[in-house]
């Protein structure tokens, strides 16, 4: 028997949530301000707060590979052109899509996937992106002059790139051999002679790691090494998710599933224990290192952390730029100059020409 009341009191508190983005004072539609940290309205210009004082907490890993919260007030959208995928919580759409500035978007009858724990909201707004954007393309060395001086950053938009972050003891056995290099003097015929030998020894012992917040993405709409190069988000303190966070900007739709998330963290993280091993020793070549590893206290969240999408056009070519919304670090494409490049490899060569030619001299 399904119980009336109770299925009731959790469609009208799903209701209650949905209005928080109201404006207490006007009734009107209100979007998330990166500048203000609050809701604002977009007719009176009321600010007001998300009711939101809770932390994002981690959960043992074995939830997630066997349940999480399905996002069901979420939709996905996506762009006929590039593949990408947005999620978008209850918004009028005449979108562009993000990543390739196209206005083919359209809604699909996809399911947006595990609804986030956390989020790291806005800090800077688009205004602070555009000038970060058109700043750095200033700074291009490398880029043609043209650009430099009139980069305009066009179609930025606020994106939420979903991320697994994981925390775990590693405790690990290891051995192994390495070698380093010595050099040693002789005459031959009466001549001096130096070569380079390698003496090998062996190694073993014990390797503890306390991982805390290894960063995995969850989407491939963005590619991984520039959000990488855009590093750190301030995921250990982000507030609990709350759809209000979403109003004005979009997500990337998540498309790698926990589980695999999990494996390709602790490839991560047993390349960072094989790192921590091999910075005990001196040596100069790795012959072999076997390392057994048991993890424990396996612990992740799921959350969307904040990254600008946007690109400069240059000769009707798009050149994409990505800005971490937190923090403003930015990274991404800009058109090289040929011309710069040959150049700068012409004199580096003329210096080291006259360098062997002055050592000659001498
Ligand atoms: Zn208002
Ligand atoms: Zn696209």
């Amino acid at each position: 028997m399904i119980d009336q009341e109770a299925s009731e009191k959790i469609y009208s508190e799903e209701k209650l949530d949905t209005s928080t983005y109201k404006c207490p004072n006007c009734g009107g539609e209100s979007e998330f301000s990166a500048k203000d940290q609050k809701m604002k309205c977009l007719y009176c210009g009321s600010l007001f707060d998300v009711d939101n004082n809770e932390v994002v907490e981690e959960r043992n890993l074995g939830e997630l590979l066997t349940n999480g919260q399905v996002w069901d007030e979420a939709e996905v959208y996506q762009c006929q052109s590039c593949g990408a995928k947005e999620i978008l919580y209850n918004q009028e759409v005449a979108m562009e899509c993000p990543f390739c500035g196209t206005n083919n978007v359209i809604k699909t009858e996809d399911l947006p996937g595990l609804k986030p724990q956390g989020i790291a909201p806005f800090k800077i707004d688009k205004q602070k992106s555009s000038e970060i954007a058109i700043k750095w393309a200033k700074k291009k060395k490398y880029a043609p002059q043209a650009f430099r001086k009139s980069a305009k950053a066009e179609n930025i938009h606020g994106v939420y790139n979903p991320v697994f972050t994981f925390d775990a003891d590693a405790d690990s056995s290891y051995d192994g051999q390495l070698g380093e290099n010595y050099t040693v003097v002789r005459h031959v015929n009466g001549k001096r002679v130096t070569e380079t030998r390698t003496r090998y020894f062996h190694i073993s012992g014990n390797q503890s790691l306390k991982f805390d917040d290894v960063l995995i993405q969850a989407s491939s709409d963005l590619p991984a090494n520039r959000i990488k190069e855009i590093e750190p988000f301030p995921t250990n303190n982000a507030p609990e998710y709350r759809t209000e966070y979403l109003r004005g900007y979009s997500a990337s739709s998540y498309n790698k599933e926990g589980s695999v998330c999990w494996e390709e963290c602790k490839l991560k993280m047993k390349e960072g224990i094989e790192r921590a091993i091999l910075k005990r020793y001196r040596y100069d070549v790795k012959v072999y290192l076997n390392v057994k590893t048991i993890f424990s206290n396996e612990k992740y969240k799921y959350i969307l952390v904040p990254v600008y999408v946007g690109h400069y056009k240059y000769k009707d070519k798009l050149y994409n730029f990505y800005i971490n919304g937190d923090n403003g670090k930015i990274t991404g494409k800009t058109p090289v100059s040929v011309w710069k490049v040959l150049f700068t490899v012409l004199a580096v060569l003329l210096v080291i020409g006259g360098m062997a030619a002055l050592i000659a001299l001498s």
